[in-house]
C-alpha cells in the first residue's frame, strides 16, 4: 500500500512539476510569434516583448542539441529528425565560430518559435557581442557578412535569411566613406 501511495505521489509530482526546461519551451510554444512578424524590424518595445515571449536560450551548443531534441518530442515539431537537428547544429555552430574568428565573443543561442498558419517551426540563432573594432562601422559591416556567409564558407548552406541579410550589409557597405 505505501509502495502504491509512494508511486502515486510521484506520477503527481511529475505530472504538476514540469521541468525548468518544459516551462520554457511550452510558453514559448504558447507565444509563438507569426512569420510575418519575425523578419520585420519593427524595435518597439512590443514587438520585442513578444518576440521574447517566443524564444528560449541555450547557452552552449549542447544546450542547443538537447532544446531541440526535447522540441523534436512535441506534437507539431515532428519536422526535426536527426538529421535537421544535426543541419541546424552545424550551422549555428558555423556563425558562432566565425563570430570568435572576427573578435565578437559568442554569447550563446537563441530559438524563436514560430507559427505559420497552423504549422510550427523554429528559428535558430547564433548571438554574439560588439568586437571591440566594431566601432569602425566598416570594419562592423564587413564582420557581419564574414559571420552571416560561416555556413556557407564551413560546406553547410546559408539560410534564406542569411543571403537577405548579406544583401543588405553589402548595400550598406557602399553608403559607407571612413
Ligand atoms: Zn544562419
Amino acid at each position: 500500500m505505501r509502495k502504491i501511495v509512494l508511486r502515486l505521489l510521484i506520477l503527481f509530482k511529475k505530472l504538476t512539476y514540469p521541468t525548468k526546461n518544459e516551462r520554457i519551451i511550452r510558453r514559448a510554444i504558447k507565444y509563438a510569434i507569426r512569420a510575418d512578424e519575425l523578419n520585420v524590424v519593427y524595435d518597439t518595445a512590443k514587438h520585442q516583448q513578444s518576440l521574447q515571449k517566443a524564444t528560449i536560450e541555450a547557452e552552449t551548443i549542447s544546450d542547443l542539441k538537447f532544446l531541440l531534441r526535447e522540441l523534436s518530442k512535441i506534437k507539431g515539431f515532428d519536422f526535426l529528425t536527426d538529421s535537421e537537428i544535426t543541419s541546424i547544429l552545424n550551422h549555428e555552430n558555423a556563425h558562432s565560430n566565425v563570430a570568435e574568428i572576427v573578435g565578437a565573443p559568442p554569447t550563446g543561442y537563441e530559438v524563436v518559435i514560430v507559427k505559420e498558419g497552423k504549422n510550427f517551426y523554429v528559428a535558430p540563432f547564433a548571438s554574439f557581442d560588439d568586437a571591440d573594432d566594431w566601432l569602425s562601422e566598416k570594419k562592423k559591416v564587413l564582420d557581419m557578412i564574414r559571420i552571416l556567409n560561416a555556413p556557407n564558407e564551413y560546406g553547410d548552406t546559408n539560410s534564406v535569411s542569411d543571403n537577405k541579410s548579406i544583401e543588405k550589409m553589402k548595400k550598406l557597405l557602399l553608403t559607407i566613406h571612413e
